[in-house]
């Protein structure tokens, strides 16, 4: 449930999961959902690799995904797994020695179908290699890679086949002894994505990890995944997401967050509510906010900033937020503080002005929570 109960038409009920962990990341449960990203660097080019992990961490991802294609990149793997901040997952499509290695190199968690690894001993090696390195499995059902026998038998990738492909590789761990593994079944199509997500929610109390693959660039991606993983978050479907777009990883954080922080589900940073401005501003709201963006993205407290071109609607969102302005007349507008007009500031003096009153209200932020833990 959101922290604003208060309000019951913001209420999102969660489905109830299990939770596994991967590495020192709850993913499930009451565990907050996790955002995701990969990298798409080299795996082999650990340093670039590591830099980009880094950014993804600092920009919030909670844990990373990395491909490991082949034996030279589980090697840099072990490297990478060393130096990153977050567990790291090993993505691997097909080579069951992959994901030994994978696990053996530190990996927090394994990307793998167990059904398309090859045989049952096989299987169960790369399970056995999970188990003895702490290591848990995510199954990535994947609508553009269906096994042919669903595919026969549904004629086409549909939301039943998606979910059954799902059960089946689920059923191959649960053989083993084996339950620490989330499930995600993705596909491009919002509607299928959305349909085998539903499917599958009902079917297990697996962790879900949700996706829109291949969304596309950085703003029909950010629609797409907005609108998919948007109504299942709101249903109460997912533990942790990933993003995928043609981009930056650090845009799949940031978009991840975004999609959170607007249904109330996760809390981090700034965030600005601001008018799409118009004649009646005051200043330059465009720009201003185009520049707070980037001056106020070392802060990681969750907390609100109003920037609004005037009094029409300045005064009552700065109401809800910690730190407001308004735009006036003469060069000049209102700062709010905590929901009340505190003082007058001129607007070429305004960015730095509100960058120090919100490193101030954040300072005072985290204080009043130490205190309060
Ligand atoms: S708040 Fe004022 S400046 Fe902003 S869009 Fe509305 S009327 Fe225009």
């Amino acid at each position: 449930m959101s922290l604003n109960h208060v309000r019951p038409w913001r209420d999102i009920y969660r489905r109830k999961s299990r939770q596994i962990m991967v590495g020192n990341v709850p993913v499930g449960g009451d565990a907050p959902i996790a955002v995701q990203t990969m990298t798409n660097t080299l795996t082999t080019d650990v340093a670039g690799t590591i830099a980009q992990v880094q950014a993804a961490a600092e920009a919030g991802a909670d844990i990373v995904r990395i491909s490991v294609p082949d034996e030279a990149s589980s090697k840099a793997l072990k490297e990478i797994v060393r130096e990153s901040p977050v567990p790291i997952v090993a993505d691997i499509h097909f080579h069951y020695r992959r994901g030994i290695e994978a696990a053996e190199a530190g990996a927090a968690c394994l990307r793998i179908n167990p059904g398309n690894i090859g045989d049952e001993k096989r299987v169960k090696e790369v399970i056995k290699a999970a188990q003895d390195h702490n290591c848990s499995i995510r199954i990535g059902v994947n609508a553009g890679s269906l096994e042919k026998h669903l595919l026969e038998k549904y004629g086409e990738p549909c939301p039943e086949a998606m979910v059954e492909s799902g059960l089946e590789h689920i059923r191959i761990l649960q053989d083993n002894d084996f339950h620490e593994f989330k499930i995600s079944v993705k596909a491009s199509d919002v509607f299928l994505s959305a349909a085998a997500y539903q499917g599958i929610a009902e079917a297990t109390d697996a962790p879900i990890h949700l996706g829109i693959t291949e969304a596309g660039g950085l703003v029909s991606g950010t629609i797409k995944s907005a609108i998919g993983l948007g109504n299942l978050l709101w249903m109460g479907i997912g533990d942790t997401i990933r993003v995928s777009l043609s981009a930056d990883p650090v845009e799949e954080v940031k978009v991840g967050f975004e999609i959170l922080k607007s249904l109330g589900l996760r809390h981090r940073g700034v965030n600005i509510i601001s008018c799409p401005s118009c004649a009646r501003q005051g200043f330059n709201v465009i720009k201003t906010v185009e520049e707070l963006e980037k001056r106020l993205e070392h802060i990681k407290t969750p907390m609100s900033l109003s920037i609004i071109g005037c009094v029409v609607n300045g005064p009552g969102e700065a109401l809800m937020t910690d730190v407001g302005f308004t735009g006036g007349g003469a060069g000049s507008g209102m700062v709010y503080l905590a929901g009340k007009a505190s003082h007058k500031m001129s607007n070429d003096q305004m960015i730095d002005h509100i960058v120090e009153e919100v490193e101030k209200k954040a300072a005072e932020l985290d204080a009043a929570k130490e205190a309060a833990e």
